[in-house]
C-alpha cells in the first residue's frame, strides 16, 4: 500500500467505486480506495438496484443519464460483462390530475436533457404492464430506459477499470482516523498504516458520521430500515413473453421490478423506522436488519390490489437493510462545509441508479473545481447550522412515508418545522401568515384570507394568485412591510478588505463610504458563482469602517467557504457572519419614505439618501442599518435590525405605517415583482453553467480591471461567444406559470430551459426567464414553451418590463 497519493476515497460501495473510477477518467490516476471490509459490504450488496432516468431537476436527470450510458457500456464490455436489464421501461403511477400535471412537467424538463418520457393513460399502463389493474388509476409516466443492474458486478467493474487506470483498491483496510496538516493535506490513519493524501472523500454510506467525526464534522444523514421481498415464479410473467416494466406507486407506496420469473417488491410503509441513530455495531457488515413484514401490511394491501397475481404466489426472500436519507431527500455530493480538500458522496437513497452520475460530478468538482452541471441541488453546504441529525431523522421519516409523492411547487411539508425562526415568526403567524421555508427559515409568503385556508398545490395558478395581486397593488400604490429573514450577511473588515473583494468580484466594487453596490463572483472557469450586495458602512460607535457582504440565505456556508478559501496568507481581512444575528424588514412602496421618516430621525429625502445608499440609525428605539435598495422595483428600504430588537422595530413601523395603510406582504409578492424587474435569483437564474455575459449581466463585468477570479477564463469565453442567453419571455397563457425546468421550443426542437416564472401583476403579463440559443434571444422572437404537456406560445421581450428606467426606486 503506498503512503502518498492524491486522493483517498473511503468506502467501497457504489459511491466510492464510482468516484474512484471517475477520478481516473478526469485525469487523477494516483488515487486510492480504502474499504473496511469487502467491496459492497455496506448497503450496496443487497440493493434492489433499479436504475431510473427520472429526476426532479435537470441536474438529476443529467447525472442519471450518465449512469445509464456508463452502465450500458460496462454491461457490453466483452472482458467483464455485467448483468444490466435496461430498456424494460418503467411506469410511475398516478391517481390524481395534479400528479399527472407533475409528470407532464417532468417530461418537459427531461426533454431539455435529451431524455424522452411519455405520459400515458391508465389503459396504456395496463397494456404495457399486463399484471396491473386500472382501478383507481389515471395514468402514469413512462421512462423507457428504466431497468436494474447487478450491484456487486457494477462495483467490481468500476473498481477493475479504476485499477487498470492506475488506482489502488485496498479491502479490509478500515480508516481509523484523519488528521489535517498545516498545508491542508491529510493524513489518513488505517489499520495498515498511514497515508498522506491531498484530498479525502467520505463515501461511507450509513457509517458516514463515524468518518465525519474523524474530521470534526457532522453530516445531516439518517438511515431508515427498508424492506423488499422477492416472490416465487408468477405464471403471468412467464406467459407475457417480455420482461415486466418497473413500477413505482405513489398511491400505495411501493416499487416493483421483475426478478427472474417472479417480482421484487419494495415498500415504503407509514410505520417506518430509523436505524443506527445511537451508533452502529462495528460488526454490522454484509448484514441485514431482522425482517418485519408486519410493518408493511398497510402498503402490501395496495400492491395486492394493483397486482392480484401477487396473492397467488409465495415469498422466497425478504431483505431489510439500512438506506440513507438527508433533510431534503437529495444526496450530499461535493465539498464538506468548512473544510478544505475534503469531499463527500453520502446520503444516497437511490445510489445504484444515481451512483454512476454522482461519482462523475464529484470527480469533476475535485479535479476541475466545478462540474458540467450546476450541482447546488446536491451541495453539502445547502443545509446550514440547523442541519443536524434529529431534524434529518424527522425529515427522513416524512420523506420515506412519501417516497414517490414528489413535492409540488410551493409545497413545504410539516416535519421538523419550524427549524429557524425570528422573534417575528410567532407575531406573523398570529397575523395569519403562511410560511415558506428558506434554508430552514420560516419566511412569510402571504397572509391567509382565513385561518383554515389551504393552497391547492399543483402546476397551475390557484387561489394565491388573487392574494399576490392584492399584495402587489398595496405595495405599488401605498406601502408594504415584509420580513426577509435568513439573508446571508458577513461583516468584512481589515486594511485589505476592499482589495480582497476587488479580486473576488468581476465588476467595480464601490469603495465610497455610505454606498451600496451589486457584484458577481465568478469561479475559475469564468462562470457565475455568487451574487453579493456590498455596502460600505463608515466608522461609527457601532464599529470601524466595515463592509457588509450580503447574499442569498442559502449561500451562508457556500460563500463563506469560497471567500475564506481565497484569502491570501498575510492579507488583513476578517470575515464575520452576522447572518443569524440580524433580520431585514423591507419597507416598499411610494409611501415608504413617509413611514421611515416618521420612525427614524434624519433626512431620508432622495437627495440626502439616494438609491443605493446605506446609513446607520434608529428605527423607533431599535438600532438599524438602512439601505435604499429594491427588489420590488418600488421605492424601498432594507432595514437590517438585530434580532433582539426586531420586534421593537416592527412595532414602530407598524404604528407609523397605520396612517399610510401599511400592508404586510411576503415572499410570493416579492417573487412576482422581481420577475417584472428582471432581477435574478441565485441558483434559479444565476448558475455555474453560465457566465455573466450569457446571463445578461455584462454591465457588472469590468474586463479592464487588473484581475479578478475567473477573468482569463471569461475572456476566453467571450472570444468564443455565448452558448446560451438569458431572456425574458411573455407567455400566452393565463392558467399556469412557467415552472422552472420547462422546455423552450423552437419549432419542435428544444432550444432552451425556463429558470423562473411567475405572473407580473403590475404589467399584466405571464413572465418567465429562460436560457435559450443565442440566435433566439432577440426581443420579438416567437417561441413556444412545453408547459405541463401543452405547447404554449411565448415571445422574447426586453428585460424589465416594469419601469425599465428605474424612476420608481428613487421615489
Ligand atoms: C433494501 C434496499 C433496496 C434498495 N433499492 C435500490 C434501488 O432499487 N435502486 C437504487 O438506486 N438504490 C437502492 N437502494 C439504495 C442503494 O442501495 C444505496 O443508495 C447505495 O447502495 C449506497 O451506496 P454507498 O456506496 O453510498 O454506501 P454503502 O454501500 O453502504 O458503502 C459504504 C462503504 O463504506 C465502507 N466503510 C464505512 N466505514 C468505513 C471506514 N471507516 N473505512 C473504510 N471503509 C468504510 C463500508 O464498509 C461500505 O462498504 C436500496 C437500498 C436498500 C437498503
Amino acid at each position: 500500500m503506498k503512503t502518498r497519493t492524491k486522493a483517498v476515497v473511503i468506502g467501497g460501495g457504489i459511491a466510492g467505486c464510482s468516484t474512484l473510477y471517475h477520478l481516473t477518467q478526469e485525469g487523477w490516476t494516483d488515487v486510492m480506495l480504502l474499504e473496511r471490509d469487502e467491496l459492497t459490504s455496506g448497503t450496496t450488496w443487497h440493493s434492489a438496484a433499479q436504475v431510473t432516468n427520472f429526476g426532479m431537476n435537470q441536474t438529476m436527470v443529467g447525472l442519471k443519464s450518465h449512469s445509464i450510458a456508463l452502465y450500458k457500456e460496462l454491461a457490453e464490455d466483452p472482458d467483464y460483462p455485467i448483468n444490466y436489464h435496461h430498456g424494460d421501461g418503467g411506469i410511475r403511477l398516478a391517481n390524481t390530475e395534479a400528479q399527472m400535471d407533475g409528470y407532464r412537467h417532468f417530461a418537459s424538463m427531461a426533454r431539455g436533457m435529451g431524455v424522452h418520457f411519455e405520459v400515458i393513460d391508465a389503459e396504456e399502463c395496463a397494456r404495457r404492464h399486463p399484471l396491473i389493474s386500472t382501478d383507481n388509476l389515471i395514468g402514469g409516466l413512462w421512462d423507457p430506459m428504466d431497468g436494474d443492474i447487478d450491484p456487486a458486478q457494477l462495483c467490481q467493474a468500476l473498481a477493475r477499470r479504476a485499477r487498470r487506470a492506475g488506482a489502488e483498491v485496498h479491502r479490509f483496510t478500515p480508516v481509523t482516523g484523519l488528521r489535517q496538516l498545516q498545508d491542508d493535506t491529510w493524513i489518513v490513519e488505517t489499520s495498515k498504516g498511514e497515508i498522506h493524501t491531498d484530498v479525502v472523500i467520505n463515501a461511507c454510506g450509513y457509517r458516514v458520521n463515524e468518518v465525519g467525526a474523524m474530521m470534526g464534522v457532522h453530516h445531516p444523514v439518517m438511515s431508515m430500515e427498508h424492506q423488499y421481498f422477492i416472490t416465487e415464479e408468477i405464471p403471468g410473467i412467464v406467459q407475457a413473453g417480455h420482461r415486466m416494466p418497473l413500477l413505482r406507486c405513489p398511491i400505495s407506496d411501493y416499487y416493483c421490478r421483475q426478478e427472474k420469473t417472479g417480482l421484487l417488491i419494495g415498500f415504503y410503509e407509514q410505520d417506518c423506522k430509523t436505524w443506527g441513530m445511537d451508533g452502529i455495531d462495528p460488526n454490522f457488515t454484509m448484514d441485514l436488519c431482522p425482517d418485519d413484514l408486519d410493518r408493511i401490511t398497510d402498503v402490501l394491501e395496495g400492491a395486492f390490489e394493483r397486482m392480484p397475481a401477487l396473492t397467488e404466489v409465495g415469498i422466497k426472500t425478504v431483505v431489510n437493510g439500512p438506506i440513507t436519507y438527508t433533510i431534503d431527500g437529495a444526496p450530499l455530493v461535493g465539498p464538506i462545509p468548512g473544510k478544505r480538500n475534503a469531499f463527500c458522496i453520502i446520503g444516497l437513497r437511490a445510489g445504484l441508479g444515481e451512483g454512476g452520475g454522482h461519482g462523475w460530478l464529484l470527480a469533476q468538482q475535485i479535479v476541475h473545481g466545478e462540474a458540467c452541471y450546476d450541482t447546488w441541488v446536491l451541495d453539502p453546504r445547502r443545509f446550514t447550522g440547523h442541519g443536524n441529525v434529529e431534524l434529518c431523522a424527522l425529515k427522513a421519516i416524512e420523506d420515506y412515508q412519501n417516497e414517490f409523492r414528489f413535492h409540488f411547487p410551493h409545497e413545504h411539508r410539516p416535519a421538523g418545522r419550524p427549524a429557524k425562526t425570528t422573534p417575528l415568526t410567532p407575531v406573523l403567524a398570529a397575523e395569519g401568515a403562511e410560511f415558506t421555508v428558506v434554508n430552514g427559515w420560516e419566511r412569510m409568503e402571504f397572509l391567509k384570507p382565513a385561518p383554515d385556508f389551504h393552497e391547492t398545490l399543483g402546476f397551475r395558478f390557484n387561489e394565491v394568485f388573487d392574494i399576490v395581486a392584492r399584495d402587489v397593488k398595496a405595495v405599488s400604490e401605498g406601502v408594504g412591510l415584509a420580513e426577509v429573514n435568513g439573508f446571508n450577511r458577513y461583516e468584512i473588515t481589515g486594511a485589505d478588505a476592499h482589495g480582497f473583494l476587488d479580486r473576488m468580484i468581476c465588476g467595480r466594487v464601490t469603495r465610497k463610504p455610505g454606498k451600496v453596490g451589486l457584484g458577481y463572483l465568478l469561479n475559475h472557469h469564468g462562470m457565475i458563482k455568487s451574487e453579493a450586495t456590498i455596502a460600505n458602512l463608515p466608522a461609527s460607535h457601532r464599529g470601524p469602517d466595515r463592509i457588509w457582504y450580503g447574499s442569498a440565505a442559502a449561500a451562508e456556508q457556500h460563500d463563506m467557504d469560497w471567500l475564506t478559501h481565497h484569502l491570501r496568507p498575510g492579507e488583513d481581512v476578517q470575515i464575520r457572519s452576522l447572518t443569524n444575528d440580524m433580520t431585514i424588514l423591507v419597507l416598499a412602496g411610494p409611501k415608504a419614505r413617509d413611514v421611515l421618516s416618521a420612525v427614524s430621525r434624519g433626512d431620508w429625502s432622495a437627495d440626502a439618501f439616494p438609491w443605493l445608499s446605506v446609513r446607520e440609525g434608529l428605527v423607533g428605539i431599535a438600532p438599524a442599518t438602512v439601505m435604499s435598495v429594491s427588489f420590488s422595483g418600488e421605492l424601498a428600504y432594507e432595514i437590517h435590525v438585530p434580532n433582539n430588537q426586531l420586534y421593537a422595530a416592527y412595532l414602530a413601523l407598524r404604528k407609523a405605517g397605520k396612517a399610510h395603510g401599511l400592508h404586510l406582504f411576503g415572499a410570493r409578492a416579492i417573487e412576482s415583482m422581481r420577475m417584472e424587474k428582471g432581477y435574478l435569483h441565485w441558483k434559479a437564474d444565476l448558475l455555474t453553467e453560465f457566465d455573466p455575459f450569457e446571463t445578461g449581466l455584462e454591465r457588472f463585468v469590468k474586463l479592464d480591471k487588473a484581475d479578478f477570479i475567473g477573468k482569463s477564463a471569461l475572456e476566453a469565453r467571450v472570444a468564443k461567444g455565448p452558448a446560451r442567453r438569458l431572456v425574458t419571455l411573455r407567455i400566452d397563457a393565463t392558467d399556469r406559470p412557467a415552472t422552472p425546468g420547462s422546455s423552450v421550443l423552437a419549432g419542435d426542437r428544444v432550444a432552451g430551459t425556463v429558470t423562473s416564472g411567475d405572473w407580473g401583476h403590475r404589467v399584466g403579463m405571464n413572465l418567465a426567464y429562460a436560457f435559450v440559443e443565442p440566435a433566439l434571444a432577440a426581443p420579438g422572437t416567437n417561441l413556444h414553451l412545453d408547459l405541463i404537456g401543452d405547447r404554449i406560445a411565448a415571445e422574447v421581450i426586453a428585460p424589465c418590463p416594469y419601469d425599465p428606467q428605474n424612476h420608481r426606486v428613487s421615489g
